[in-house]
């Protein structure tokens, strides 16, 4: 059995974070292609909504890109066929969907995009959330996870988020970048328009969930709480007493003092960042390659140490001889002799590289074909959808 269903199955949900993320999420090829081979996607379709179900938990290497989802995609459609594997291969388009929101919208997803978010009472998140201590038990011990292992379920994500939106009354975008800041799978699209898709400002409706639904996905029998309510009751609640003390999280990213990469001119130079680690690109070829930490880019999207720390250990760990380098990317340039050419210097297209010089190379898509700005989710999978049969 593998390591990734013995810990489905032998551990509760309570105690699955004891562990670490290096043992959560591993960094090694061997296992991660493990934790692909244990894809069951006709389990995942059944279960995919309760915290114990059957996730692929493969999201900090497919927002590394460490995984391709195009190669995720012909892989399950392969071995399963189209039925079993239509629910899961949505759910990746979800995130292929919002990848390409953010290349058509830019910084505009930082801000409200559809609807302002209405009402609001804070910009700044519930202390109770921060602190764990929530009084909803899924919730709370679904944020302890968090701090422990970098990871939380998608269910769990909505709870929070609608706990912090629409019952605290808390504007979305401070609450995800405190989240963003801790998941090992953070990625500015998938995080910023899911809060918002709950919070109702990109979407058509708030998303709520009573506490019949939170126990009935996390496992738990709590009664009595602010939550324990008919759903008709949520339009006209007060903040709870609990959630009304605020407070602004520090957020910042300590970046590691590195040393001065060594350039060997005759070589190209790739350039990898915190989204780009992937380990086939430009395959066996000889060439410098440097993982970018920018101080630019963190101080405007701040992630953990420990999330940091985790993702130079998967960068060494799947493209080997990577060197590490703490500066922009002009710092970068500065290093590289006069006459190195700048067609030498290769980088991958992203929302977060558009600033980088030298040439640039198209990410892979499960569609490539469907581009452009969609409203819906609905309306950009029917377009998807046609490409799969
Ligand atoms: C408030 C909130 C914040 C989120 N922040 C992030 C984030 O920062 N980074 C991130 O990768 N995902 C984010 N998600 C989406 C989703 O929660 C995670 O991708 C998923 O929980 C990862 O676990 P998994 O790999 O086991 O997912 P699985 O359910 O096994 O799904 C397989 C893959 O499909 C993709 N996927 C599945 N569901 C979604 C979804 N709803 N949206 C986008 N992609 C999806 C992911 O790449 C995931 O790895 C967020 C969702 C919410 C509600």
């Amino acid at each position: 059995m593998s390591e990734h269903r013995k810990w489905h199955q032998e551990n509760d949900a309570s105690k699955l974070f004891d562990t670490i993320p290096e043992y959560i999420f591993p960094v090694d090829k061997a296992a991660i292609q493990e934790r692909i081979n244990g894809i069951r996607p006709a389990q995942y379709a059944k279960t995919r909504n309760f915290l114990r179900g059957a996730v692929t938990l493969l999201s900090p290497y497919i927002s590394r890109g460490v995984v391709q989802l195009p190669d995720l995609k012909d892989m399950i459609l392969q071995q399963y066929g189209y039925r079993a594997s239509e629910k899961l291969i949505s759910e990746l388009a979800w995130r292929e969907f919002f990848q390409r929101v953010w290349q058509a919208k830019d910084d505009a997803i930082l801000q409200d995009l559809r609807n302002e978010q209405s009402p609001i009472t804070t910009h700044q998140i519930p202390a109770a959330i921060i602190n764990a201590n929530t009084g909803i038990n899924g919730i709370d011990q679904s944020i302890e996870a968090l701090y422990d292992s970098g990871y939380m379920h998608n269910h769990a994500r909505m709870y929070t988020a609608m706990l912090t939106t629409n019952i605290a009354q808390a504007h979305w975008l401070l609450p995800a970048q405190w989240m963003y800041f801790h998941l090992l799978d953070g990625d500015i699209a998938s995080n910023h328009l899911s809060w918002q898709w709950v919070a109702g400002s990109y979407s058509s409706k708030k998303y709520y969930a009573n506490q019949e639904n939170i126990n009935k996905y996390t496992g738990q029998t709590q009664r009595h709480s602010f939550l324990d309510v008919d759903y008709s009751e949520f339009a006209d609640m007060l903040v709870p007493e609990i959630l009304r003390t605020t407070s602004t999280p520090t957020l910042s990213t300590p970046l590691p003092t590195t040393v001065v990469p060594t350039i060997e001119v005759d070589l190209p130079t790739l350039v990898y960042n915190t989204y780009n680690l992937d380990p086939n690109w430009h395959g066996d070829k000889a060439a410098n390659r440097i993982l970018l930490l920018e101080p630019d880019h963190f101080a405007q999207y701040p992630i953990s140490e420990k999330v940091l720390n985790w993702i130079i250990t998967l960068a060494h760990a799947q493209v080997p001889g990577i060197q590490v380098f703490s500066g922009n990317f002009q710092d970068l340039m500065a290093l590289l002799p006069e006459q190195y050419p700048a067609q030498q210097v290769y980088y991958k297209e992203h929302p977060t590289t558009r600033h980088y010089k030298g040439v640039e190379e198209s990410r892979s898509w499960m569609f490539p074909q469907v581009q452009g700005y969609f409203n819906s989710f609905f309306a950009y999978w029917k377009k998807c959808e046609r490409f799969l049969r």
